[in-house]
């Protein structure tokens, strides 16, 4: 079908790299970009990193520079909330009740910050985190130091929020559901390794703990109370238990959903006309040939790819393998894989202690799954754990672990 006009609702990092892509593509057509937030479409890793610990401005957020908009014309509506699918009409509703006709419609809406039914959890200085103005504020909190601050929730995010906290100087307590913070994410060897690098920068865990009330006077947080009966003492409480993704559109609309907006690997919906792309999609991935919904920086800005692709009706599959990175401290670290394929714990390449390793998780002999920390980027460590993840051949854990025999000759030999 000859795409007439495409609306793409959410202007975040999926939205806007698919307005990016129909433009590269060489789509001349009407793009309409409708973003909820009043900023244009910005990076959200950052936010929690080197944003947050005033290590760079607002010229680091921005998806594509600011009049790339008009200079493609692409119609972006800042500020602008759509409250309706019309999938009978193809046409989206507006939060002033006026609608707008597609062809063909993307839905990046995203993720938000679950919250919990937490006591107190609305007293002044108890935080959720996701947008740049999260950001700013909590900035404007934390960076004179002196406070005490407790996370709840031991993921990523409130690991790197622990790390920028700890790192102005404030006295930071993070409470978890696990034994071992991200141990969900990267296993608990892994997870032990963020417990003691968090814990040389003075951060106490309460692990595993849930937060049963959260304390205050005159409105504002005094400290959170622990299930386990402690009082905390918090000048500042974040919570950080994860997002949901944003499907109340596509719910109410009847389309597909199981764990965010279900699609194949073109990022289809079951829906004509429409599809889905980042944090709120759950997509079909040839490699595990399972569904996956990813919260990562890399799923959105290769989905918004795949989806524009898909929706001029060219050849587009979301088949690269999930990748993520983190910045904590002096650590910093990627991972590419598959999480629910690993099956045992990892195969470790240098030292932990020093700082600076690759991890390999394997099944049935072969690699699903790697990490690298610190590791010499002139040794592209992601590029051999993708291609030793896509060779799907079993490699022995000793090879793996052998730091003298470089990947890159691994690779050859495994490959030939
Ligand atoms: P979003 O960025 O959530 O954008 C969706 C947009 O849609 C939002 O602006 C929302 O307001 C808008 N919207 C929703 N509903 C509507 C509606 N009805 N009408 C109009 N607009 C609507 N990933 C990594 O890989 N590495 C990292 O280090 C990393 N760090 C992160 C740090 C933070 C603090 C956060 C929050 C995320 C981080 N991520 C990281 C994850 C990554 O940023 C997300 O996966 C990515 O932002 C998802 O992009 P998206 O476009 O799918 O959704």
């Amino acid at each position: 079908m000859a795409v007439e006009n495409i609306v793409i609702v959410g202007g975040g990092l999926a939205g806007a790299t698919a307005a990016k892509t129909l433009r590269a593509e060489g789509f001349g057509g009407p793009v309409v970009l409708l973003a909820a937030e009043s900023h244009q479409p910005y990076l959200r890793p950052p936010l929690s990193k080197e944003y947050l610990l005033g290590k760079a401005g607002d010229d680091a957020l921005p998806v594509v520079p600011g009049d790339w908009y008009d200079a493609n014309d692409v119609d972006l509506r800042l500020g602008v909330k759509v409250t309706e699918l019309d999938t009978a009409a193809r046409a989206v509703v507006l939060a002033d009740g006026s609608r707008l006709e597609y062809a063909s419609l993307l839905l990046a809406t995203g993720a938000r910050p679950r919250s919990i039914p937490l006591p107190g959890g609305g007293l002044d200085g108890v935080s959720t985190f996701r947008t740049v103005e999260d950001s700013e504020r909590l900035h404007a909190r934390l960076a004179g130091g002196g406070l005490n601050v407790v996370m709840i929730g031991s993921g990523w995010i409130g690991m790197e929020l622990a790390a920028a906290a700890s790192t102005y100087g404030n006295t930071v307590t993070l409470l978890g559901l696990e034994d071992v913070p991200l141990a969900a994410a990267v296993g608990p060897e892994l997870g032990g390794f963020f417990r003691s690098l968090h814990g040389a920068h003075g951060v106490r865990f309460r692990l595993p703990a849930s937060a049963a009330e959260i304390t205050g006077a005159s409105g504002r947080v005094t400290g959170v109370r622990t299930d386990a009966g402690e009082l905390l003492p918090a000048d500042h409480v974040v919570v950080a238990v994860g997002v949901v993704p944003e499907v109340a559109l596509a719910e109410a609309a009847g389309i597909g959903l199981r764990n965010g907006i279900l699609t194949d690997a073109s990022l289809r919906t079951g829906t004509a006309g429409i599809f889905a792309a980042g944090d709120v999609a759950n997509a079909l991935h040839p490699f595990t040939g399972e569904h996956h919904r990813s919260e990562h920086w890399s799923n959105a800005l290769n989905g918004g790819k795949v989806a524009a692709r898909a929706m001029l009706g060219l050849d587009a599959v979301l088949d690269t393998i999930p990748y993520f990175y983190t910045d904590q401290y002096d650590v910093s670290m990627e991972y590419s894989g598959f999480p629910s394929l690993v099956a045992g714990p990892p195969v470790i390449r240098g030292s932990l202690a020093e700082k600076e390793f690759m991890a390999f998780w394997q099944r049935e002999g072969r690699v699903v799954a790697g990490m690298n920390v610190n590791w010499p980027r002139a040794a592209k460590p992601q590029k051999a754990i993708k291609a030793l993840i896509s060779a799907r051949t079993a490699v022995s854990p000793d090879r793996l672990a052998d730091a003298a025999a470089p990947l890159d000759q691994l690779l050859d030999q495994l490959l030939d």
